[in-house]
């Protein structure tokens, strides 16, 4: 084991857990809120920079502590101008980050697993099968990179935060949960939470006690509406069934005027028939929501399952004469193997790696 691996990473440590850590270490407990600002608002990367801390507890700082940081990425960008960073972890994985720029917002998909358990079929990661959970510091990393990459190459700013790249993120609830925290901590990285949302394929347990502990967005993958279709495409549903999983949703504790979003593939003979739209309109009848309709992404094996355009036009108006608000999602970083549902961190290639 490597020196470092035995120091405390500060990046996985909210600011309530580093306020105990300063505690451990004979300081006040403000030191701990003063380290959170040092790390994320100021982007400091080596303590003896913290120069309004006492060189002495740099030096305890130094010997008890490190703070982690992804210094390297492969980078591609695709036509759309999506942009998706492999970043290789310290045990040597790969995960993927993508950065999804539109005009009125800046959007980062986040990675929370190396792999996933959950075996949705359609999906390039869930092939993968699961190696792992991220550590809050890993979940936290990949947005400090590409914030730091953004500003560096004349992008922007972050501003929208998506939890839906490598992995279910509710399996790793307790990560996650620190990672908000940091991230919307005003001495952290900031983001509101309405502007961060988690995807989940339907772990109802952990989706209620999300909404019990956070005020982010929530977005169900549905994808069928009945149990047979479900079940052959996201074995989950074998667990949590759709009538249950639709009943959380109505026990869904969320603030007035916010809406869950229920994402929903259509594919051409499985899931995409007039009776199919009806039934969603059904299904979802009085929740609070917006639905997003999608197409398949087109890697080689799936290009077979594409929605033709008039389809996908002519199940949301049904569903709009239901009276939902249905958007149609374009697919982004196609070309670069970034969209839903493809990230499958590939091969680390130490040629392509770019500094950070
Ligand atoms: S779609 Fe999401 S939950 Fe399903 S296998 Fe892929 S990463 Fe996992």
């Amino acid at each position: 084991m490597c020196a470092h691996q035995e120091k405390t990473d500060l990046k996985n440590l909210t600011q309530e857990q580093l306020v105990n850590f300063v505690e451990s270490l004979e300081q006040p407990a403000f030191r701990g809120r003063q380290l959170l600002a040092w790390i994320y608002k100021a982007g400091i990367t080596e303590f003896e920079q913290m120069t309004d801390l006492a060189k002495k507890f740099r030096k305890v700082l130094e010997h008890a502590a490190r703070m982690s940081r992804f210094d390297q990425a492969v980078i591609e960008i695709s036509r759309d101008g999506s942009v998706k960073f492999g970043f290789r972890l310290e045990d040597g994985h790969v995960i993927e980050s993508v950065l999804i720029p539109e005009e009125d917002r800046n959007t980062l998909c986040v990675s929370t697993q190396v792999g996933c358990a959950m075996g949705c079929t359609f999906c390039l990661t869930g092939k993968m099968g699961f190696s792992r959970n991220l550590s809050t510091a890993e979940i936290v990393n990949q947005v400090c990179a590409v914030r730091d990459w953004m500003e560096h190459n004349d992008r922007g700013k972050l501003s929208n935060l998506v939890f839906m790249g490598m992995g279910e993120p509710l399996a790793n609830f307790d990560n996650l949960l620190d990672s908000i925290s940091i991230l919307t901590e005003q001495r952290g990285l900031d983001f509101s939470e309405r502007r961060i949302t988690v995807s989940t394929c339907g772990l109802i347990p952990q989706m209620l006690q999300l909404g019990t502990a956070t005020n982010v967005n929530l977005a169900i993958s549905l994808h069928a509406v009945d149990d047979t279709t479900r079940s052959s495409v996201m074995p989950v549903n074998k667990k949590y069934p759709i009538a249950d999983l639709i009943e959380a949703c109505r026990k869904y504790p969320q603030k007035k005027r916010k809406r869950i979003m229920f994402e929903y593939t259509l594919v051409p003979g499985v899931n995409d028939t007039d009776a199919d739209a009806h039934k969603l309109a059904e299904l979802l009848v009085a929740i609070p929501c917006k639905i997003n309709l999608l197409a398949i992404n087109s890697g080689e094996e799936n290009s077979a399952l594409k929605v033709s355009r008039q389809r996908i036009l002519r199940f949301q108006a049904i569903l709009r004469e239901h009276d939902f608000t249905v958007f149609i999602r374009q697919s982004r970083g196609d070309d670069i193997s970034a969209a839903c549902g493809q990230l499958a961190g590939k091969e680390w290639d130490e040629n392509r790696s770019t500094l950070l």
